[in-house]
């Protein structure tokens, strides 16, 4: 596959968009012509510079209004076209889109339109350049490419051939076998962009909403198969316009771009049957422990809120000031040692959740994959006799540590040294629910594509929250059997809780920790009993419950006194509770599914505005 990208989806002056291009691994770039405008140096340095960066030039773009055009406009949009030409020539490209005729003015008369791009291919043949037709969404006559692909196909000239933009295939249900019909030799190159279902008019959605394959909802991968069965071989070249991209580092984007072009060609190829360049998306078992960082003076606090939570420490680190604290099947490593990841991860964050430990299949394949899609390895220096866990960078400049599935006992055994004394853990909590992530709006997309692109994971719908300082962005990534989630939220509002967590967090991170339990009422006693400091909920909250779902007054009675909030869906249930959050930081969640499925995002709200309580003293 040849990667290639449009300058128009990254942010900066157009020299800075072809270094961040290169250094994400590109093999093209497609200049778009505002780019080039705006830039102080001419069409010739711009093209010296694309090759400097070993790139090539894939497509100089958009040339607009050309066919169909009547009387003398006919003539000057030839001419317009003999211009570009020139600029093309200095770039070092030859191939230029012309995206189908916007203007009221066009004629839809199909011999004027074949006529139109005979001539134009006459004249980009002379001068050994070639020209390619996209069906824009919202073109005037043609907004199909099924019709593009007619006027390519009656022109018949070597020098024109079609250009598919994913978008404007799928944002109109443009059916995907109908590329099985495409000659392959006519088709000049694809562009690729996904996009979220959105119900709005196609060019305000196009403008502004599109985002790398893998981000949205668009079957991009289905699409790139379509194009591998027909023996198409050019490049997959992204064209993706979004607001929040403009806005990012684009050094961030370029190498998103980079990842979600190999995560769709992979899919693609896995798709069809044909042989791939890395090993399958990663099959997470379960988060097996989560791991903080924590300085001498906040341990001791911590670990108190953990034990009126049930858990307790069992097992101190052979060499370094670790200890494992458990409960159930929850693992929690607290680290303390004064040099390290975890310390400087203290320094920057504070009490902090520093990593995250996952069991999953095939380590080494897990690597592989994450070095092929450019996600970076850590390691870290081990004393002799211990175990080097393999693990990337992940959201915040956090790690996610791997376990090998089955040997996670022969970690804790290997790197632990039991405690004697011990008393049992409680027996409140039995497993790990989610993880829940926040991030800056700006990011979410880019750790949404990092945790689909390297592990076999399912997108829930986005969900907007509503924080009583603006709207809060969630949407979860989970193992197909569930025993995997993670929730990403984002804010771009700078006084949500999410926004609020970052300031004060000092970046991305854990947010919150949601433990599963077997009995709500038993666990939330037991817990408070102990002295848990447990979320307030007020009143009303539960007189609206009642009012809503019909419950009785003793279960609504007893849910409000251990601040117990509910939901249903069809008639799963789920209940859950939070504590107030460690130093301002994170909190931990506990809840009990009754076959429920999502994560209660109706009451997210009431979480935030009970926390928001808490903001004039607290960050969070
Ligand atoms: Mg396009
Ligand atoms: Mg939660």
């Amino acid at each position: 596959m040849q990667t290639s990208i449009a300058t128009v989806s990254i942010s900066g002056p157009l020299d800075q968009k072809l270094q961040a291009i290169a250094a994400a691994g590109f093999d093209g770039v497609e200049i778009f012509e505002n780019d080039l405008i705006a830039f102080a140096g001419s069409p010739r340095e711009v093209g010296q510079m694309i090759r400097d960066h070993g790139l090539t030039c894939t497509l100089f773009q958009p040339f607009r209004d050309f066919e169909g055009m009547p009387g003398d406009m006919r003539a000057s949009a030839l001419d317009r076209a003999e211009r570009k030409f020139d600029i093309m020539q200095e770039l070092g490209t030859d191939l230029v889109l012309i995206c189908s005729n916007i203007s009221p003015q066009a004629l839809g008369d199909r011999q004027r339109i074949i006529d139109d791009f005979s001539e134009l291919g006459e004249r980009a043949a002379a001068r050994s350049l070639r020209v390619g037709y996209e069906a824009l969404a919202w073109g005037r006559h043609v907004f199909d490419h099924r019709d593009a692909w007619e006027i390519v196909r009656a022109v018949n000239h070597p020098a024109v051939g079609l250009i598919l933009d994913s978008f404007h295939s799928l944002s109109r249900n443009v059916p995907i076998d109908s590329i099985a019909t495409i000659d392959p030799e006519k088709l000049f190159i694809v562009q690729l962009a996904d996009a979220p279902k959105l119900d709005m008019d196609y060019l305000y959605w196009s403008r502004h909403f599109r985002n790398m394959p893998g981000q949205g909802d668009l079957p991009i991968a289905e699409y790139v198969r379509a194009l591998l069965d027909i023996g198409y071989s050019g490049p997959l070249s992204l064209e993706i316009f979004n607001d929040r991209f403009r806005a990012s580092p684009a050094n961030i984007i370029a190498l998103d771009g980079y990842r979600s072009l190999k995560m769709v060609d992979d899919e693609a190829r896995r798709l069809s049957g044909r042989t791939v360049s890395m090993p399958a998306r990663a099959r997470v078992r379960h988060v097996e422990f989560i791991e903080f960082a924590l300085s001498d003076t906040e341990a001791p606090l911590f670990e108190t809120m953990l034990s009126s939570a049930g858990f307790r420490a069992i097992g101190k680190h052979v060499s370094k000031a670790v200890t494992h604290w458990k409960q159930g099947n929850v693992n929690l490593v607290l680290n303390q040692a004064n040099d390290g990841f975890a310390r400087s991860h203290n320094i920057v964050h504070g009490a902090s959740v520093c990593a995250i430990g996952i069991s999953a299949e095939n380590i080494p394949a897990i690597l592989e994959r994450a070095s092929a899609l450019h996600i970076t390895r850590y390691e870290q220096a081990v004393n002799p006799g211990e175990m080097r866990i393999p693990s990337v960078r992940g959201v915040g400049g956090s790690l996610i540590y791997f376990i090998e599935a089955g040997t996670e006992e022969d970690v804790w055994a290997q790197e632990f040294v039991p405690l004697p004394d011990a008393p049992a853990p409680g027996n409140d909590v039995n497993r790990i629910d989610h993880v829940a992530q926040v991030m800056g709006y700006e990011e979410f997309l880019s750790w949404l594509l990092y945790y689909f692109a390297l592990f076999d994971v399912v997108k829930t719908p986005q969900l907007e929250i509503a924080d009583p300082l603006g709207i809060v962005h969630s949407q979860a990534v989970e193992s197909p059997d569930k025993n995997f989630r993670i929730t990403l939220n984002g804010s771009s509002a700078a006084q949500t809780l999410s926004s609020r967590f970052i300031h004060h967090y000092m970046g991305a991170g854990v947010q919150h920790i949601a433990l599963s339990c077997d009995d709500i009422f038993a666990t939330n006693k037991s817990m408070t009993e102990r002295g848990l400091e447990i979320l307030e909920i007020p009143a009303n909250y539960y007189d609206d419950l009642a009012a809503r779902f019909g419950l009785s007054q003793e279960l609504i009675d007893q849910m409000a006194a251990g601040n117990i909030l509910y939901d249903r869906s069809d008639d799963y249930e789920y209940f859950q509770f939070y504590t107030r959050a460690f130093a301002k930081r994170f909190f931990f969640e506990f809840v009990e599914r009754r076959g429920y499925d999502g994560y209660g995002a109706g009451n997210a709200t009431i979480r935030l505005a009970a926390q928001s309580r808490f903001r004039d003293d607290m960050p969070i």
